[in-house]
């Protein structure tokens, strides 16, 4: 029998609850299991990862000396046209993480490709969500095309 720690109690706990947020949010019913083992792999990774009501976008916060823990922010201030891209937005945040911290000399695009790449490797990890990927492509070409409308003014993340 597998003894569980009371941290891995509490850490259990803030996965159920913070799925159970999400899809409340998101309007996700039907991906209670790909959503579980998404958070558990950010989890795994070192990443924290929360709802946000008042966020138009999703974002993760990295910082620069390590001191902070990356921070995803799933940005609920503006309804979906479809809930799947919520998990898509997850993805994509994670792929920033997967990727590491901005390099000053990075070109912001080029970064943001890189993110929506990882985040579709991570896609395939979830067999469920495979029959999606032009879902997938599709948004992330609608996302690359705003940050090259944003690209002078700030790094979007
Ligand atoms: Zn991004």
């Amino acid at each position: 029998m597998k003894y569980i720690t009371p941290i891995n109690k509490t850490r259990r706990n803030n996965i159920q609850r913070l799925k159970r947020e999400i899809i409340l949010k998101g309007k996700l019913n039907g991906f209670e299991e790909t959503l579980e083992k998404l958070l558990q792999t950010i989890f795994d990774a070192g990443c924290d990862i929360s709802c946000c009501d008042i966020c138009e976008n999703s974002s993760i916060e990295q910082s620069i000396d390590d001191f902070l823990k990356p921070h995803i922010r799933i940005g609920f201030k503006t309804a979906r046209e479809n809930s799947i891209h919520i998990i898509w937005d997850i993805l994509h945040e994670f792929g920033h993480h997967l990727s590491g911290k901005a390099d000053g000399e990075e070109k912001t695009l080029e970064r943001e490709r890189v993110a929506w790449d990882l985040g579709l490797k991570q896609l395939f990890c979830f067999p469920e969500l495979t029959g999606y990927v032009d879902n997938y492509k599709n948004y992330r070409d609608k996302c690359l095309k705003t940050y090259n409308l944003h690209d002078k003014t700030e790094s979007k993340t």
